[in-house]
C-alpha cells in the first residue's frame, strides 16, 4: 500500500495533558527576577499580570498538567491537527528523505497561538477577570486572544506593531470580528506611547514596545489581567499538545524522526512540538537531532548575548535570563512580524545552553522561495513565519540527498498565510530585500543590558 498522506487522529485520540519538561531536565532553568529588587521573583511578583493557576503553571515541577475539561471542548473545535506526509515536496526536491509536517494553520485564527490563548482565557475567567490586554505582531496572538476571550465572554485589548498594523489591515478586522478592540503601537493611550510618539511620532513599533503598552494598561487593574503568546513556560508547556499528537501520528505512520525543525520567535511552537520529543530523546527512545531556524535579521539564539533582560522596552517586567539582542532592540522590518522579538523564551535558552539543541539563521528571501515552493507542491501558502522552518528542512532534505539517506524529517508548518499575502507580493515584485546582521544596532542595544547579574 502506498504511503498516506494524512495522519489523522480521532477526537477521542487527543491528549488530556500538557508536558511540562522542566523537571526533566538535567538542571533547572535560571530563576526570573524582580526588576527592583533584583531578587528571584516570587509568585506575588507575577500577580498583577497573570492569574495564580497560570503562575503556578509557570513554576510547576508537575511533568504533566491535566487540561480542563472545558478547554479540552474547545480545542476539539481543531484538534487533533492533521499530520502530513509532503510526498510533493520530496518528489520536487528529487530527495531520499520523508518529510512529515504538522499543520496548525486549521485553528480558526490560523496559527498554534489557539493552543495557548484558549487555556490562559480559561484561568483568567475562573478567578474573576474580566479583561485581558495584550500585544501582537503580525496579528496571530491577538486574532487568538480575541477568539478566546469571545468564547469565555471577556474583553479583550490589542495593541500591535504599527509596521505590522499598517502592513496587515485584515488582522484588524478579524480581532475586531471576534469583538476585540486594536491599537496601533506606539499609542497615544499610554505613558509609554505617548514618551515614544513625543520623540518619534514615525516610531514603527516593537514587540517589546506593544508589551510595555499592554502591561501598562494592565498591571494597575484589578479585574484586568495581561496575557502573553509566547516565551513563558506556561505558553510553552500549552502547545506541548502538539508535539504528543505528532508522537502518536508518526508512530501510525511507522517512522522516528531524524531532524526535527521549527521556526523561533519566542520559541512556543518550536517548543510545542520539539519538547514531547526531547523527553523521548531523554529517555532513550529516539535521538533525532533538534533544530531551531531563526530570521537573520532578529537572530536572538544565535547571535545575542545569554544574560538577564527585561521582557519588554520599557524594563517593566521581571528579569529573565534569556539570549537576547537587547530589549529596546527594533529588528528590521521583516516580513516575519511574529519572528521579530528581541529575545528568546528562557526555557528554551536554557535548553540551547545544555547542548540539547542546534539553531541556524536564514534570510527572508530564502525563506520565501521555500514557501512558494512548499505552495506549489503541497498547496497550503504559509505564514512568513514557518518559511523559516520551511528552509530549514529544504536544506536538510537537500543535505540528505547528497548524502544519499533516507532522513526523516519532521517540522511544524505553525500557521497559513491568507492575511500575510502582502508579503507574498513584495516577494514576487522583487521588493523583499535581506537585511545584514545590525550588529552595531546589537551592540548598541546590549550596552543598555541590565548590569552586574
Ligand atoms: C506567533 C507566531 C510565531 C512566533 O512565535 P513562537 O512563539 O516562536 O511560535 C511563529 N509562527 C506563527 C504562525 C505565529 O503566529
Amino acid at each position: 500500500m502506498a504511503a498516506k498522506t494524512k495522519y489523522l487522529l480521532d477526537e477521542s485520540e487527543m491528549p488530556t495533558q500538557w508536558y511540562n519538561i522542566v523537571p526533566d531536565l538535567p538542571s533547572p532553568p535560571p530563576p526570573a527576577l524582580h526588576p527592583g529588587t533584583r531578587e528571584p521573583a516570587g509568585p506575588e511578583d507575577f500577580a498583577p499580570l497573570f492569574p495564580m493557576a497560570l503562575i503556578m503553571q509557570e513554576v510547576s515541577q508537575d511533568p504533566y498538567i491535566d487540561i480542563p475539561e472545558e478547554v479540552q471542548e474547545v480545542y476539539k473545535l481543531w484538534r487533533p491537527s492533521p499530520l502530513y506526509r509532503a510526498h510533493r515536496l520530496e518528489k520536487a526536491l528529487d530527495t531520499p528523505a520523508k518529510i512529515y509536517y504538522k499543520y496548525e494553520g486549521v485553528s480558526p485564527a490560523g496559527s498554534h497561538k489557539p493552543n495557548t490563548s484558549v487555556p490562559q482565557a480559561y484561568y483568567n475567567k475562573a478567578e474573576g477577570i474580566t479583561k485581558l490586554t495584550t500585544e501582537t505582531g503580525a496579528g496571530q496572538w491577538g486574532t487568538a486572544l480575541a477568539f478566546a476571550c469571545s468564547l469565555f465572554d471577556m474583553e479583550c485589548e490589542v495593541w500591535q506593531v504599527r509596521a505590522s498594523y499598517d502592513q496587515k489591515p485584515y488582522r484588524k478586522a478579524m480581532i475586531e470580528t471576534f469583538g476585540a478592540t486594536i491599537h496601533p503601537s506606539p499609542s497615544d493611550l499610554t505613558e509609554y506611547g505617548r514618551k515614544l510618539l513625543a520623540e518619534d511620532p514615525n516610531n514603527p513599533g516593537s514587540l517589546g514596545i506593544a508589551i510595555s503598552e499592554a502591561v501598562e494598561m494592565a498591571a494597575p487593574y484589578p479585574e484586568v489581567r495581561y496575557a502573553l503568546g509566547s516565551v513563558l513556560n506556561h505558553v510553552l508547556m500549552h502547545q506541548t499538545i502538539i508535539g504528543e499528537e505528532a508522537i502518536k501520528q508518526l508512530e501510525m505512520a511507522g517512522d522516528t524522526p531524524d531532524v526535527i525543525i521549527g521556526c523561533t520567535g519566542g520559541g512556543s511552537n518550536f517548543a510545542g512540538l520539539t519538547f514531547p520529543f526531547m523527553r523521548e530523546k531523554m529517555a532513550g527512545n529516539m535521538n533525532p537531532t533538534i533544530r531551531a531556524v531563526e530570521p537573520a535579521a532578529c537572530p536572538s539564539l544565535t547571535k545575542g548575548a545569554y544574560a538577564y533582560d527585561f521582557g519588554d522596552s520599557a524594563g517593566m517586567t521581571p528579569l529573565m535570563k534569556m539570549h537576547t539582542l537587547g530589549h529596546d532592540f527594533i529588528p528590521d522590518d521583516i516580513h516575519a512580524g511574529g519572528l521579530r522579538y528581541h529575545g528568546m523564551s528562557p526555557l528554551i535558552s536554557h535548553i540551547y545552553e545544555l547542548g540539547m539543541m542546534e539553531a541556524i539563521s536564514i534570510n527572508q528571501t530564502e525563506c520565501f522561495e521555500a514557501g512558494v515552493m512548499f505552495a506549489r507542491n503541497e498547496g497550503i501558502v504559509p505564514a512568513p513565519e514557518p518559511t523559516h522552518a520551511l528552509a530549514g528542512t529544504v536544506r536538510e532534505a537537500l543535505d540528505a540527498k547528497e548524502a544519499g539517506e533516507e532522513r526523516v524529517i519532521l517540522t511544524a508548518l505553525c500557521g497559513h498565510g491568507h492575511l500575510d499575502l502582502a508579503a507574498y507580493d513584495r516577494y514576487f515584485s522583487g521588493e523583499m530585500v535581506d537585511y545584514e546582521y545590525p550588529e552595531a544596532k546589537v551592540q548598541d542595544a546590549l550596552s543598555r543590558l541590565p548590569q552586574g547579574l
